[in-house]
């Protein structure tokens, strides 16, 4: 399998030459030429497949470059009971008839990002030593990102993490994961600033100092790596066998989305031919996504019109992986897509497509919806009472707008993205009592803390880098 650029470069590579790339040389995505079709007998076979080992079927049409024992070998490490939790690794919860929670917050750090990131890190691992290479991760983050990044590095060989994260705005609970670990090659900065600050650091010390990345090797974990799109199509397959009993059935899938990245997956499994009906895109009052989806504009906001919600992974302003999508809706036209995307997105802020709208609904299955803080504390409540079960915040708006779409007869799978305990001060407002906590994270807050505090400063960061790169 060879992957291609969004934009329509000509060059074609190989999975593990983009395992360690961001973006393509054109400032496009990097899409598999082509998506494998799964038959009847396929998905026969697949049913009932541990999860390590259907990963292992899904990516190995994915990657050609790996020998299928070090593949499975891989897959087999990352997903275990111990480090999910459940032999089922995502299992399915029935609400009210027909809908169903899949868990995909069971992991290290309590949110689904850790179902990629923990493959990743040791798909990295892998490609690292066989390469002979180092690899030093700079990232930013608010919250889930680092911490599924940083639990899915440390103490990897050839990996280093320097994460920034705005000081002092974390939650309590947030930052006790992080700082937490004692590992040798994670290192936490709080940038006394804004998570703007952040980001503008990483894009001072890399985009806009390509001397600096090279000489220390700088890599990024983002969204839009190929690999972790790829790790999460997994779970798609994985919450249809345990909704149905046979694979005629169809389901629908409800996704909280922030930068398109969860439900990019549930598109490309859905191109593979695993029979999905709908696939529900939730968003909170960042709706973006949800206005594309009902009007065919794609507005990208600035950060002063990005609110800060009570589901603040989704707080969202530009989809990064949103231009893959537009890529299959439009034909996979690379032209059409560097216009939009390099030419129209920058001069005007915004595009709007018309016939493909009809295609994205019908064709490709995609509805949409939104839900505002008193949805998520009415979903969370009503959940709680009604069947015992308490969700995050995420979550509620996934389910909130998975109820708006119910169809007859078709299940709907509401993707379960972090664990409540994540975000407590929202479910004591909804609920009036703390959250409950898993074991392993009882009094998380009282442990050391490794952290440096640093200035809002490119200069101070890249000297911090320098001087912890032996
Ligand atoms: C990252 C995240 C999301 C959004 O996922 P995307 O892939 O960015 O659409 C939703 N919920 C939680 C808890 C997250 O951490």
């Amino acid at each position: 399998m060879l992957y291609l650029s969004t934009r329509g470069h000509p060059d074609r590579k190989h999975f593990c030459e983009i395992l360690l790339e961001g973006l393509a040389p054109d400032g496009g995505l990097y899409l598999p030429e082509r998506y494998p079709k799964v038959d009847a007998a396929t998905l026969a076979k697949w049913r009932g497949l541990p999860y390590a080992d259907l990963a292992f079927e899904i990516l190995s049409l994915y990657i050609d470059d790996i020998p299928a024992e070090d593949l499975r070998a891989i897959c087999r490490k990352t997903y275990t009971a111990e480090v999910f939790g459940t032999r089922e690794i995502v299992p399915l919860k029935q609400l009210e008839d027909g809908v169903y929670l899949e868990a995909l917050s069971n992991g290290p750090t309590l949110a689904f990002k850790d179902m990629a990131m923990q493959l990743l890190g040791n798909l990295f691992e892998y490609e690292l030593a066989r390469r002979g290479e180092e690899l030093n991760i700079l990232g930013a983050t608010s919250g889930d990102t680092g911490s599924a990044a940083e639990y899915a590095m440390r103490g990897k060989k050839g990996v280093r993490v320097f994460m920034t994260s705005p000081q002092g705005r974390m939650s309590p609970f947030q930052q006790a994961q992080m700082f937490s670990l004692q590992d040798a090659n994670i290192h936490n900065l709080a940038v006394e600033g804004v998570f703007d600050d952040c980001q503008d650091i990483i894009v001072k010390a890399v985009s806009n100092d390509l001397a600096f990345k090279r000489k220390y090797r700088i890599g990024t974990v983002n969204s839009i790596n190929w690999a972790r799109l790829v790790a999460q199509v997994v779970y798609y397959f994985a919450g249809y066998f345990q909704a149905t009993k046979s694979n005629e059935e169809r389901v629908s899938f409800a996704v909280p989305s922030g930068n398109f990245g969860n439900i990019c997956a549930g598109h490309v499994a859905r191109m593979m031919a695993l029979p999905i009906a709908q696939l529900v895109l939730a968003t909170n009052e960042n709706d973006v996504l949800d206005e594309f989806f009902r009007t065919g504009t794609y507005r990208v906001r600035g950060s002063k019109d990005t609110y800060e919600t009570s589901s603040p992974s989704m707080d969202i302003s530009k989809a990064s992986n949103f231009e893959r999508f537009v890529f299959d809706l439009l034909g996979r036209d690379g032209a059409k897509v560097r216009a939009l995307f390099s030419e129209e997105l920058a001069a005007r802020g915004q595009f709007t497509l018309g016939s493909e709208m009809r295609k994205a609904r019908e064709d490709y299955g995609f509805v949409s919806g939104r839900s505002t803080h008193a949805d998520r504390l009415a979903t969370i409540r009503d959940t709680w009472e009604r069947f015992g079960t308490m969700i995050d915040t995420h979550t509620a708006d996934g389910l909130k707008v998975a109820r708006e779409h119910r169809r007859a007869g078709v299940p709907m799978i509401v993707l379960e993205t972090a664990l409540p305990i994540k975000f407590a001060e929202t479910i004591v407002e909804a609920l009036g009592r703390e959250p409950d906590r898993p074991a392993k994270f009882a009094g998380i807050e009282d442990l050391p803390k490794r952290v440096t505090v640093l200035p809002a400063d490119a200069e101070r960061v890249k000297q911090f880098i320098a001087a912890h790169c032996a």
